[in-house]
């Protein structure tokens, strides 16, 4: 039956769903992201998805997070996404979590995935988030939208962190737990929430099934605005040396950090030395270029001395002639 369900996308080479089936995932937030999100992912056929939100339905939800219908107005997000997507997928385990994400309780609620999806507005619990993929060595996919763009990352223990990216948000807004787009509403719009949910669905894929076909691992965000000519770029990202995640790594996987150190020194000698080529490149031009200048003109002043001595002697001859008439 599944083999059936998801043939398109086993013709692609190197495809194994059973890499995707056997998938436990966790998305953190039901709202727009969190819906097309969940709706990518039972395409993809993953084995489980558990959903989290503790928040409810309201009328102006619904012309982005698309699944929700004006019959579920004032149901529970996660819970609600839940039993549509089964309608969807029944071959999927999908369970709605109706439940706050905090630190104390996340190691809890959060158990055995394989991936987490970060579709969620409060950057309180993006901070939680961050911490706990750090500490348990479990892949965040961020997701960020606004109304004319958003970005997608795969964070993990050997790439910068969520705070790497954020340092000045998260320094002021650490422990403000209603910073959300509850209180703030920000102008958002359904087809950048489904472009961003898509990336990051192919995001999930990269981490559960490696291609050969995808760009090379890097430490980055693929960014989307849509006021550039070109709206799709990839944005590289660095560790800040102060950041939280430097700390935790320290006591969690030291060998990361001193990885990151040797490889930061070996591009550095690396990159001393294309200097010094460089430089000696451009001296052994500029020389080269002196001497020629300099054989030109000595050639140029021994045809000129040769030019004078020849008209020198051919006035002195013609005088002579003149004399002897
Ligand atoms: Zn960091």
């Amino acid at each position: 039956m599944s083999e059936i369900k998801y043939d398109r996308q086993t013709r692609i080479p190197k495809w194994d769903q059973n890499k995707i089936s056997n998938a436990k995932i966790a998305v953190i937030g039901a709202g727009a992201l969190g819906n097309h999100v969940c709706l990518g992912l039972i395409g993809l056929g993953v084995g489980s998805i558990k959903i989290f939100d503790y928040d409810e339905i309201e009328n102006h939800n619904l012309n982005r997070q698309s699944l929700f219908r004006e019959e579920d107005i004032g149901q529970n997000k996660a819970e609600s996404l839940a039993e549509l997507l089964k309608e969807r997928n029944s071959s999927i385990e999908i369970i709605g979590i109706d439940e706050k994400i905090e630190e104390d309780t996340i190691e809890d609620i959060i158990r055995d995935v394989d991936v987490i999806i970060d579709c969620v507005d409060l950057i309180y619990v993006r901070n939680i988030l961050n911490k706990f993929c750090i500490e348990s060595n479990i892949p965040l996919i961020h997701g960020g939208i606004s109304w004319t763009g958003g970005q997608t990352g795969i964070l993990t223990r050997k790439t910068p962190c969520i705070k790497c990216i954020y340092p000045d948000a998260l320094q002021k807004e650490e422990l403000d737990t209603e910073t959300s787009c509850i209180r703030n509403p920000e102008a958002s719009v359904v087809y950048i929430s489904q472009i961003i949910a898509g990336l990051m669905v192919y995001n999930v894929r990269k981490v559960l099934l490696p291609l050969p076909s995808d760009l090379e691992a890097s430490s980055g965000l693929l960014k989307l605005d849509l006021r550039l000519e070109n709206p799709f770029y990839f944005e590289k990202i660095k560790r800040k040396k102060k950041c939280d995640c430097v700390k935790l790594l320290k006591k969690v996987a030291p060998g990361i950090l001193k990885k990151e150190k040797e490889i930061l020194k070996k591009i550095e000698k690396e990159n001393l030395k294309e200097l010094q080529k460089t430089v000696e490149k451009s001296n052994e031009e500029k020389f080269k270029k002196e001497s020629t200048s300099i054989k030109k003109k000595t050639s140029e002043k021994s045809e000129k001395s040769k030019k004078s001595k020849k008209s020198d002697t051919t006035k002195n001859n013609s005088k002579k002639t003149t004399k002897s008439k």
